[in-house]
């Protein structure tokens, strides 16, 4: 999986890509993460990658050339990317969308700073446009990093264990089962009885339970396109679940 980040501040990325899941994913090329800095790509001796909002108001907007200039030179080498502009006016981010664009084997990330970007590259040359959530950041980097982050856990061979990809929150759509670890008794607060049953049928039981339960307290809205059996079924409407309001 490739990723070409076009940012006016590469350094904001040192940290996260040289830390823990992401350095190791790199060091075996499981992911190629590359940044590039868009001033690099603007013309003017001071290399301006912004100017003043026609119509006049506050801040400062990303010129169409230099983002026009670096996509080109991204679009020449194979695969062919997927282009992506990262702003709170996209296609919020779950995890459907991380399977979709896990998918497309290429991305190249835009970040936005400031006002963000000339409506022309919006309009003209981008493919998609994805938000991290209804709240308004500083700028794309941030944005890029979850979307690099989520996507990656689904390269093979980046999460060690396929299992805990797939049986993790919205794997399966459903919010995934409480975990607990030692001591079996903290200040008197014990670990469910069934974990230390050694019982395994026993304890797959009581996850399954357990991420209905919490699915359906915490994010109903998530039980519509879940994956249900008749058992699940039965065992959400005990609590009360009804799946024609829900
Ligand atoms: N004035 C713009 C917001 C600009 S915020 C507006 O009102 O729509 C500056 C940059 O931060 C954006 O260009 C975008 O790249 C990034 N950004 C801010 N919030 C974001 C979010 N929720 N998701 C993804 N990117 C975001």
């Amino acid at each position: 999986m490739r990723f070409d980040v076009i940012t006016i501040f590469p350094e904001y990325f040192r940290s996260p890509l040289e830390t823990s899941v992401l350095k190791k994913a790199r060091d075996k090329g499981l992911i190629e993460v590359r940044l590039i800095d868009l001033r690099t790509f603007a013309k003017d001796k001071h290399r301006m990658v912004d100017d003043r909002p026609f119509g006049g108001g506050e801040g400062m907007v990303f010129k169409p050339e230099p983002l026009f200039a670096a996509l080109e030179a991204l679009k020449k080498g194979p695969p062919h990317p997927w282009i992506v502009y990262l702003s709170p006016q996209g296609r919020v981010l779950n995890q459907e969308i991380v399977q979709e664009l896990h998918a497309k084997k290429r991305l190249v990330l835009i970040c936005g700073r400031y006002e963000g970007i000339d409506e022309r590259i919006r309009e003209h040359c981008i493919d998609d446009e994805i938000s991290i959530g209804d709240y308004v950041v500083f700028g794309g980097e941030v944005a890029a990093l979850v979307i690099i982050e989520a996507v990656s856990r689904l390269v093979p061979g980046v999460v060690g264990c396929r299992d805990s990809v797939e049986k993790e929150t919205f794997g399966e759509g459903l919010l995934k089962y409480p975990q607990y670890t030692r001591p079996r008794d903290f200040r008197g607060w014990k670990v469910p009885e069934v974990l230390l049953s050694g019982d395994h049928a026993r304890i797959e039981k009581w996850r399954r339970q357990k991420a209905l339960e919490v699915t359906f307290k915490r994010r109903p809205d998530l039980l519509k396109k879940a994956n249900l059996s008749e058992e699940d079924r039965a065992f959400l409407k005990q609590l009360g679940w009804t799946p024609e309001r829900d």
